[in-house]
Order: C-alpha cells, then structure tokens, then sequence
C-alpha cells in the first residue's frame, strides 16, 4: 500500500488538512476559517484531531505530516516567522503541537515553496534537475528547485526574485521591498490591475476579468493583456538568463489565462535570452490548482529520504 502522508495547509483565510499517497494522490479533505484569535494551542488541537479522524475513517495509517503555512517558516527548526495573518501562532507552537498530538514526524515551510515542491515531486516539474515555479496572483512568488533541494540562501533565507527590478530608471511603483519598479511592483496581478484602474477609475476590475475581456475580444483589455505580457516575459527572461532551467512552471490566479500570456512571454525571452540554450528551457502551467495547497503541504513532508533511512514506520494513530 502507498504510504499516505497527512497534509496541513494554514492560509490567513482559511486552514485545510487532507490525506495525501506518496504517488501525489488527494484522498480526502476537510477546510475551515482560519480564526487568528484564537489561542495558537486551541487553533492547532483540532488540525491534529481532524488527521487522526481523517486517517481512522479511511483506514490507512499516515507516515508523517508536512505544513504549509503562510508567512516566514524556519524549514530546519520548525519554526514560524512573524506573520501578520496569524500573530499568535510565532515560534515552534504549531510543529510541538502536532508532534506532540499525532507522535508522529512533522515538517513546515513557507506555502510558496510548498507548492512548488508539491509541482516539482507530483506536477509540471516531475523528473527536472533544475526547476523554477514562478506563482502570479495578486504578488509574485519564485522557488527555485536544483537536484530535488530548494535553494536557500544564508541562513536558510528564502531570496526573493519576485522583487528584482526590471524598470532600469527605478521610476516605476515604490513597492514595500523598497524598489521602485520592481518585477512585482509591474507584472502581478495586482499591478496589472493599478494599470487598470488608473485607465478607467470609474470601472475597476479584477485581473481574472481584465482577462475574460480580453478573451471576448475587447480591445482596451486585449492592450492590458499585451502589456502585462511583456512585463510578465521581461522578469521571466530574466531567470532564464540567470539560471536556464530545465522547467519554468507558471502558476497563481493569474496564470488561469496562461494561454493568453504565453506568446509574449515566449517573444521576451526568443529576443532576451541569446546566450544561452533557451529553446531547451520547457515553460509550462503549474498542473495543481485547487488541490496545490494540500499537495503541496504534503511535499513538504521528506518522504524518500524517511524511506530510504527506514524511518517510515507507521503509527495508527
Ligand atoms: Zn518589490
């Protein structure tokens, strides 16, 4: 039988728990809101009874647990960052619980790097030596993935490529990072939406319906679409220069239009990227939507490794 890790999946809205097989498989879940008032201990108790009832009800006995939590998260010591959505939930209170409640292995990492382990060991990155998962939404998130390992840099730090600057002139928006014109700050959603907005004030819109407009042929979107393109291809150019990947995998909601994007993403880098084998470099959409949060919680769970130091004994409750 597969072995069937638990996953946790803690947002700032809401928290998911499932069953996850080591072939990348959902077996089940449960979501509920997400109450940052509550007491960390009091939060977490019921995340570890939800995992026991989930693993009772099916039958199958779980090999450990792996975390995604939004916000800053110590993968080596299991410990969580300051975060403004879950204020209470600092320090290590989340893994000892857990560990505490299930006596079983835990891990935790950042939700951005979650799911692109979760892509990179179930999804589009399957089998790439070096992998990027570039995640669009409302900010821009990049992991990069080298032989199976998440590059960090001093002391664990997870760099942030979403924040390079791409406007040579620094005059473009001043983003909390503390550039101005930097590749988030120009190719988001979100900033695609400022354009918007700054455009037409009286009729603000959704990046998603930026996106449906252009779709349905409407000319002023089908010019947001091209320019959020651009923006969008400059920034991933950029990372094919610097690293030439195997995979580049686009994800996050705006890449729900990735077909739409993709020509100008692909004009940017065929003129951008001349020195090196850029037509080896696969850019692909992320493959998990709804279920990346739990798939990629669980991939955050080192299950090889555990098997390969025999470690992977199970335990019924
Ligand atoms: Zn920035």
């Amino acid at each position: 039988m597969d072995a069937i890790i638990g996953a946790v999946d803690v947002g700032g809205n809401k928290i998911a728990v499932g069953l996850v097989t080591e072939k990348g498989e959902l077996i089940d879940s449960v979501q509920w809101e997400t109450d940052a008032e509550l007491d960390a201990h009091a939060a977490i108790v019921p995340i570890a009874d939800e995992l026991k009832q989930l693993s009772r009800s099916h039958g199958v006995p779980l090999v450990g647990v792996g975390c995604a939590v939004t916000g800053p998260v110590d993968y080596h010591r299991g410990i969580l960052g300051k975060n403004a959505f879950l204020p209470k939930w600092e320090g290590n209170v989340l893994l000892s619980t857990l560990i505490h409640q299930l006596r079983l292995p835990v891990f935790a990492d950042n939700d951005a790097i979650a799911s692109a382990m979760g892509e990179y060991t179930w999804g589009a990155g399957k089998g790439a030596r070096s992998f990027i998962f570039i995640c669009v939404s409302t900010g821009i998130g990049v992991s990069v993935i080298i032989d199976g390992q998440v590059y960090r840099g001093v002391d664990g730090a997870h760099p942030e490529c979403g924040h390079h600057v791409i406007d040579i002139n620094a005059r473009g928006p001043a983003c909390f990072c503390g550039a101005h014109g930097c590749w988030e700050s120009l190719a988001s959603g979100t900033a695609m939406e400022l354009r918007w907005r700054e455009e037409f004030p009286e009729e603000p819109l959704k990046a998603k319906e930026i996106c449906n407009l252009a779709a349905n042929g409407v000319a002023e979107a089908q010019t947001m679409v091209a320019l959020e393109g651009r923006y969008l291809g400059v920034g991933i150019a950029n990372l094919v220069t610097q690293f030439v990947p195997e995979v580049i995998a686009l994800g996050g909601g705006v890449m729900g239009s990735y077909d739409m994007f993709l020509p100008y993403i692909e004009e940017q880098i065929a003129e951008q990227c001349r020195l090196v084998p850029q037509e080896l470099v696969e850019i692909k959409p992320a493959r998990f939507r709804d279920k990346a949060g739990l798939l990629g919680a669980a991939a955050v769970f080192p299950l090889y490794s555990y098997r390969l130091q025999g470690l992977n004994n199970t335990h019924d409750e």
